[in-house]
């Protein structure tokens, strides 16, 4: 859920709008985003957002941000292409001013002046930002890795950085992902010859499983797959979403009739198909679970296939890996993974990418970012250790919700927010309440009680039994005569009640509720959810 403010005097420029996928599914919320209303107070300062790169923790958000604060957006043309595809879900396109820039252009937005300086990472097309505002240059890297040999595009423009950095970088906001790696990271050309083997050595079908989003992956895939005489069948839709924009924009290059249609796919012999697949961190809705599970129309996993997983695990689909992977098994595929096999590399800095990094842009102050609180810290004590120059007094630790203020004098925080996350339904996109995450959350530890009344409309008295039902209350079953006894209860109660509190029937439902609370707390120890309803008849 990346997501930052720039401010000077008052002018105020975003960078990046991402969502976030909760490690731990709250509740049936698998989409997180930024909660914007932060942002309220400065809502005559804004002016631009910038986006670093495409990835869903950096642009997920965007239509978000956008229908509260429409303001124009920058960055790169396989950025914005992405960007696109999602706005149009959205029917917001039209609405929504995006600038393309490249690297090395530098736009004016105001007192800011915002260089883009060319990145490497897992994604291509990516920047880190200059961002020069009247008290200093602040860069921030964006995600980055410091790649040699990219396979597509060039490497990390460490010269134009060097440039700012010569000429004074006030505080370099840096990525720390992989801030507890040690070394440098793989070029992205690493795992060419671990996918050169599989290549020779696979005599029967190929599935290879990443995400769609590792452009530099799926380049390789395609040109070993045409070296080694396999015609390329793209499966998922974000896969061929993706595959279709880096190719139209000339960033994928796919030789002449390499890509097939599954169709066609099925008409060939097994070592004439290598399948490109969505789904390696074990998605239920993804191609490759799908496939697994004969879920998958026109196509299934068998015996004598070959599946690779060229993906990290991202932390909390460990479970769900494990999952596909027994499906798999099950289906007598032969499986290969990261970690028997180098088929995947980090498109983040390691140690020593970051070393690079800092000794560049020589920054005043070094504030580590992305990465949960473990990584900042390690990003910190590891350019202590390793860079000179670099102490407890120059780099500075922040969190969500915190105002760092920098000036001539020093950087400090100056305010702590305690920010809450946004959650998204991901079948309609709409914003999911907090308050309604939180009654999710209680039905699910304490389940629900409900207690419907009828009430002779002209009286104002009890027609027949309060009817009492239960789901998921632990110590309850419908055979211990809990029931009976509530309902026993309730009739008392609602006895001995005046008809003008009846007669007002949000006064008679908060005492029904409360009269059946405190029964049900005398009987168990669970709290569960109480819903009274009222018929008239
Ligand atoms: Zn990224």
């Amino acid at each position: 859920m990346n997501c930052m403010g720039i401010r000077y005097g008052d002018e105020m420029i975003i960078v990046d709008a991402g969502m976030g996928f909760p490690e731990e599914t709250p509740y049936g919320v698998d989409i997180s985003i930024p909660n914007f209303d932060f942002l309220e107070e400065y809502r005559d300062d804004l002016t631009a957002l910038i986006l670093t790169h495409g990835h869903e923790d950096h642009v997920g958000a965007l239509a978000y941000i956008l229908k509260k604060y429409n303001l124009p957006v920058y960055g790169s043309r396989f950025t914005l292409a992405l960007a696109e595809k999602r706005l149009e879900e959205f029917r917001m396109l039209d609405d929504v001013l995006l600038h393309r820039v490249q690297a090395n252009d530098i736009i004016e937005i105001g007192n800011f002046k915002v260089g883009f300086i060319h990145a490497s990472h897992s994604l291509v097309d990516c920047f880190s930002l200059a961002i020069e505002t009247p008290i200093g240059t602040i860069i921030h890297t964006g995600d980055y890795k410091i790649d040699d040999t990219p396979v597509i595009g060039k490497p990390y423009d460490l010269d134009t950085l060097r440039g700012y950095g010569d000429r004074g970088v006030l505080a370099l906001l840096a990525d720390s992902t992989n801030a507890t790696v040690p070394g440098r990271t793989p070029s992205e050309q690493a795992v060419i010859p671990a996918f050169r083997e599989i290549f020779e050595e696979t005599t029967g079908r190929l599935f290879v499983a990443t995400f769609s989003s590792s452009i530099h992956r799926l380049q390789i895939i395609f040109d070993l797959a045409h070296e080694y005489g396999r015609k390329v069948c793209v499966l998922g839709r974000s896969m061929q979403k993706n595959v279709e924009i880096a190719e139209e924009q000339g960033l994928i290059k796919v030789g002449h009739g390499t890509m097939i249609s599954m169709g066609d796919a099925r008409a060939l012999d097994d070592d004439e198909v290598c399948y490109l697949v969505t789904g390696s961190q074990g998605e239920n809705r993804a191609a490759l679970w799908n496939m697994a599970t004969s879920t998958y129309k026109g196509m299934e996993i068998d015996k004598g296939d070959t599946v690779v997983l060229s993906a990290r695990i991202i932390p909390g689909n460990e479970k769900n890996i494990s999952r596909l992977i027994g499906h798999l098994y099950k289906r007598g595929a032969n499986i290969i993974e990261e970690k028997r096999r180098l088929v995947h590399v980090s498109g983040h800095a390691s140690q020593e990418d970051i070393k690079i990094m800092v000794e560049t842009a020589r920054p005043k102050y070094l504030i580590p970012i992305h990465g949960e609180y473990r990584m900042l810290f390690r990003h910190k004590e590891y350019v202590k250790n390793h860079v000179a120059g670099y102490s407890d007094d120059n780099i500075v630790l922040i969190e969500n919700g915190d105002l760092l203020e920098l000036d001539e004098f020093g950087a400090r925080v100056v305010e702590k927010h305690d920010l809450h996350k946004t959650f998204i339904d991901e079948e309609s996109m709409g914003e999911i309440e907090y308050d309604v995450v939180r009654e999710r959350k209680k039905l699910a530890y304490g389940g629900a009680i409900s207690l419907v009344v009828m009430i002779d409309k002209k009286t104002h008295q009890i027609a027949g039994e309060p009817q009492i039902t239960f789901q998921g209350v632990a110590g309850l079953d419908s055979t211990n005569g809990f029931a009976a006894e509530a309902r026993e209860a309730i009739s008392e109660a609602i006895a001995e009640m005046k008809v003008a509190q009846i007669a007002d029937k949000t006064v008679f439902k908060e005492n029904l509720r409360i009269h059946l609370k405190r029964f049900v707390q005398k009987e168990i120890q669970s709290k569960p959810v109480i819903v009274t309803t009222i018929v008239e008849v």
